[in-house]
């Protein structure tokens, strides 16, 4: 088995949207710091890619010329400008203009698309980028942080650098529906994209309800699961399995691509889901042994939201640790924790202080209103019984030649 790829270039900082925007480089910052305390990134069984920036032909297998060529009129500006530009979802908001957008968005695709080049090289390779998943942008325009998809750019060069019969499952676990991975693809029977988010009529981006099952060829290959606003761990992980092995089962993928996202946590400021870190290490390691039994250890691992810093450094570090096959324990390192303190600029959320937390809020919630974990839980109920009734047979029946 090849070594774990890790990608990772000190270019991810210019990705940055500038002061008081969630999607901050530090998140990048205090995970990797947190890898190294814990002795994952100098692991015997990790391989440091160092990623070149994509190429313009490799972005426009997605995107279109015309957003190009905006992204690059934009990165020769001197300074921040706060003009608006609602054509290509650009502007204060969610996607700021900054000098050198286009050249932080190119690092982030290379990176990713150096993780699918990994992937190629071995039959069991994996690979991890936590920068990756920026699943929202749309061919021609950003949406919710993100300035290109590299997530669909790398999918695209997997199927660009295949035979025409590849299969590739994306699946998504960022708290946001993976909309722009689901829309590039909709009507593509190579690519399946299964997502797990809050559901759409709660929060950004409004879509990914469960009736988006693809079009045309692509009929049967997108798939939703929209839970609802403080769904946590248990009922998550309950839903989770009995869906995600029954779809790769039937799939049979060539490669699996996984958008980490970590904003499902009940610490999240931005969004509204239950989710532990020790939630959330469970949901990677079903999917890490699911890529052994189905996807032939072909396995490339994004990062995605979360904007609870504490919370990406560990589930992340925890990702990082079961790809290298090592299990990282408490108490978090000293060091980390003293170093993230002084990093620490938001008092509204407190620091961790353990790896594995538990969502005490949602026991306390619970145990007053047991009628209402009822209703969560009769809400996935219905999602799953769609799956076996009707996704997961006609996927079995029609699957993509
Ligand atoms: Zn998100």
């Amino acid at each position: 088995m090849n070594p774990v790829g890790f990608v990772y270039t000190e270019d991810y900082n210019r990705y940055n949207f500038g002061e008081g925007h969630p999607l901050t480089p530090l998140r990048i910052e205090v995970t990797y710091e947190l890898m190294k305390s814990y002795h994952l990134l100098d692991h015997s069984n990790i391989k440091i890619i160092n990623p070149s920036p994509a190429t313009e032909k490799q972005i426009l297998r997605i995107h279109t010329q015309a957003y190009l060529d905006k992204l690059k009129e934009l990165n020769q500006l001197a300074r921040p400008s706060y003009k608006s530009y609602p054509e290509f979802g650009l502007g204060p908001g969610d996607n700021p203009i900054f000098p050198g957008m286009y050249d932080a968005a190119l690092a982030v695709c290379g990176a990713s698309i150096s993780g699918a080049k990994y992937l190629l090289e071995d039959e069991h390779s994996r690979a991890f980028n936590i920068t990756g998943g920026l699943h929202h942008a749309m061919p021609g325009m950003a949406s919710g942080f993100c300035i290109l998809n590299d997530v669909a750019v790398a999918i695209q060069y997997l199927l660009d650098n295949n035979p025409l019969g590849t299969k590739i499952m994306y699946l998504d676990v960022d708290c946001h529906h993976g909309d722009g991975v689901q829309w590039i693809f909709y009507e593509n029977p190579h690519v399946l994209t299964l997502s797990f988010h809050q559901d759409g009529h709660t929060i950004f981006p409004g879509s990914g309800h469960i009736n988006e099952n693809g079009k045309g060829k692509g009929k049967g290959y997108a798939l939703n699961v929209p839970f609802l606003p403080g769904t946590f761990d248990r009922l998550y992980l309950e839903a989770f399995e009995r869906i995600v092995p029954a779809v790769m089962d039937a799939y049979r993928p060539d490669f699996l691509v996984m958008q980490c996202g970590v904003d499902t946590h009940f610490m999240d400021p931005l969004t509204n889901a239950g989710l532990s870190t020790e939630g959330q290490e469970k949901i990677f390691k079903i999917v890490n042994n699911l890529a052994s039994d189905y996807a032939g250890d072909k396995f490339l691992v994004l990062g995605g939201g979360g904007y609870n810093i504490g919370v990406v450094a560990r589930t992340w570090s925890m990702i990082l640790a079961n790809l290298l096959g090592v299990q990282i324990e408490e108490p978090l390192p000293s060091e980390w924790l003293d170093y993230l303190e002084k990093k620490w600029d938001d008092s509204s959320i407190p620091l961790p202080t353990y790896l594995r937390d538990r969502n005490f809020y949602i026991e306390e919630k619970q145990l007053k209103d047991p009628f209402w974990t009822d209703s969560l839980e009769a809400h996935l109920d219905m999602i799953v019984q769609k799956f076996e009734d009707d996704y997961i047979p006609a996927i079995k029946n029609n699957i993509a030649k």
